[in-house]
C-alpha cells in the first residue's frame, strides 16, 4: 500500500480552508477510498504526490495536457511571455496568433472569442444562441455535461415531463423551465420535443462525444439526424467540444464526423494547461457579440497573454501532421492489450475508447449510449479497482463516471508498463 500520510495531513488542513477541502468537487475522492493525493509535480506521463509516490498519469488534469506534463515547448513559451508581464487588459499579438492558428485549420467557424473556462464558453454560447434566434428554450441531453451553467445543471424531470429539474440547489425553477432535457440516442424524443416546442427552441446543445458521464459514444447517423432537424426547424446546433475539441482531431468531433455545428465551444486543451475557453461560430452569428452586436459578453482576463502562449505552444504541436493518428495508435495499443487480457481471463471488464480517450466499464453489456444504461452498481467495482491502481502506480480520475486520457508523453514504453500493471490489478481483483 502506498503511503498517503502527507496528503492526509494536507487534506485535513484544506478542509478548514475550502468547502470539502477542495476547489472542485470531484477532487475530494468522494467516490473512492481515502484522502485525495496532493500532487507535487508532473513531468511527461508521470506525476509525483507529496508523499513521494510516482504514478503514470491518465487524468492529465482532466484532459488539457495532451502533450503531457511540463512539456518543454509549452514551458519555454510561457516563461518567455512572462518576462513582459502577465496581463494588460488590452489586445496583444498573442491573441491574434492563437486565433489565427485555430481559424486557419477550422472549417466550421469564421470567428472565435476567448474566455477563461469551458463553463464561461458554454454560458456565452447559449446567450448567443438566444440572442441570435430571439428564442428562449434550449435542449440538452441527459448524460452530457456543459459546465456549471445554471440553465444546464438540469436533469430530466419526473414522468414524461420534458422540462428539467435542477441538479443543484440555488437554481430558480424559472431557469430550468427553459431547458428541455432528452435522452441521448433517441430520435423520436427529439422529434416529439420539436413538434411541441420547436418554435421557441434556440439551440440543441450536445457533447458530440459525451465524455463526462462515462463515454456515451453516439452513432454518426444520430448526430447527422440532429444536424438535419435543427436546419429544418431553424434551431441552432451547438457542439460543446470542451473535451473533444483538439482531442479527437484538431477541429474536434465536428472534423471527425464531418458535421458542421452552428456554435462550438472549446476549453481544456486549448489553453495548454492554463485557463482558456472559447466559443466560435459563423461571421453572421459572431456579429451579434458585443461590441459589434447586442449580445453582451466580456472578461477582465480574457485572452490573457500567458494563457494564450501556453495554447499557442500546445496547439502548434497538435497541428503537426499525423499527431492525432499517432495518439490514436498508441491508445489502441494500450486499450487492446488490456481488453485482450480481460477477455482471455474471462474478466467482465472492457475499456471503451475513441481517439485518445478511454473509459473503464465493468460487467457484460452492449454499447452504452445513454446515461441510464450505465449500471450504477458497477461503480463499486471501480472503487475496488481504484485503490489497487494507485498501489500499482497508476493515477486516473477518482470516479467511475470519468474518462481517462492519453498524452503524447505516453510512449509505447510507458503504455506497455501501464498495461502490465492494469492487467495485474485485473487479475488480482478477479
Ligand atoms: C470540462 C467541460 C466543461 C466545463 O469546463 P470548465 O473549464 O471546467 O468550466 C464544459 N463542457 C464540457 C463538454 C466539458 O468537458
Amino acid at each position: 500500500m502506498i503511503s498517503r500520510h502527507k496528503s492526509e495531513q494536507l487534506f485535513e488542513k484544506a478542509k478548514h480552508l475550502f468547502p470539502g477541502g477542495v476547489n472542485s468537487p470531484v477532487r475530494a475522492f468522494r467516490s473512492v477510498d481515502g484522502a485525495p493525493l496532493f500532487i507535487k509535480k508532473g513531468d511527461g506521463a508521470h506525476i509525483w504526490d507529496e508523499d513521494g509516490n510516482q504514478f503514470i498519469d491518465f487524468c492529465c488534469s482532466w484532459g488539457p495536457l495532451i502533450l503531457g506534463h511540463n512539456h518543454p515547448q509549452v514551458r519555454e513559451k510561457i516563461t518567455e511571455t512572462l518576462q513582459n508581464g502577465t496581463s494588460f487588459g488590452a489586445p496583444t499579438v498573442l491573441e491574434n496568433e492563437l486565433g489565427q492558428l485555430i481559424l486557419d485549420r477550422n472549417p466550421f467557424i469564421d470567428k472565435i472569442r476567448f474566455v477563461s473556462s469551458g463553463t464561461e464558453a458554454v454560458m456565452s454560447g447559449v446567450r448567443l444562441a438566444r440572442g441570435y434566434t430571439g428564442k428562449n428554450k434550449i435542449v440538452k441531453f441527459e448524460g452530457c455535461y456543459h459546465g456549471h451553467v445554471d440553465s444546464l445543471l438540469v436533469k430530466a424531470g419526473s414522468g414524461l415531463a420534458t422540462f428539467g429539474t435542477a441538479t443543484s440547489a440555488g437554481i430558480p425553477e424559472g431557469f430550468t423551465k427553459e431547458t428541455l432535457v432528452l435522452p441521448l440516442n433517441d430520435e423520436a424524443a427529439v422529434l416529439k420535443c420539436i413538434e411541441e416546442y420547436g418554435h421557441d427552441i434556440a439551440c440543441i446543445i450536445i457533447e458530440p462525444i459525451p465524455a463526462n458521464n462515462g463515454l456515451l459514444l453516439q452513432e454518426k447517423s444520430y448526430l447527422e439526424f440532429l444536424r438535419k432537424v435543427c436546419t429544418e426547424n431553424n434551431i441552432l446546433l451547438f457542439f460543446d467540444e470542451v473535451i473533444s475539441g483538439f482531442r479527437v482531431a484538431f477541429s474536434g468531433a465536428a472534423e471527425l464526423y464531418g458535421i458542421r455545428p452552428d456554435i462550438v465551444t472549446y476549453g481544456k486543451i486549448i489553453g495548454g494547461g492554463l485557463p482558456v475557453g472559447a466559443y466560435g461560430a459563423s461571421d453572421e452569428l459572431m456579429a451579434c457579440i458585443s461590441p459589434l452586436g447586442d449580445v453582451y459578453q466580456a472578461g477582465t482576463l480574457s485572452g490573457n497573454p500567458v494563457a494564450m502562449s501556453a495554447g499557442i505552444a500546445q496547439l502548434s504541436v497538435c497541428a503537426q501532421d499525423g499527431f492525432y493518428e499517432d495518439q490514436e495508435k498508441r491508445t489502441r495499443f494500450f486499450v487492446d492489450k488490456i481488453n485482450a487480457f480481460a477477455k482471455a481471463n474471462e474478466i467482465a471488464f472492457e475499456m471503451v475508447t475513441i481517439g485518445s480517450i478511454f473509459w473503464l466499464t465493468f460487467g457484460k453489456h452492449d454499447a452504452i449510449r445513454k446515461a441510464d444504461e450505465i449500471d450504477a452498481s458497477t461503480m463499486l467495482d471501480f472503487k475496488k479497482m481504484y485503490g489497487e491502481l494507485l498501489n500499482h502506480g497508476i493515477y486516473i480520475g477518482p470516479s467511475g463516471y470519468e474518462v481517462g486520457f492519453i498524452s503524447q508523453a505516453h510512449t509505447y514504453e510507458v503504455l506497455e508498463e501501464a498495461a502490465t500493471r492494469f492487467c495485474e490489478v485485473l487479475a488480482q481483483l478477479k
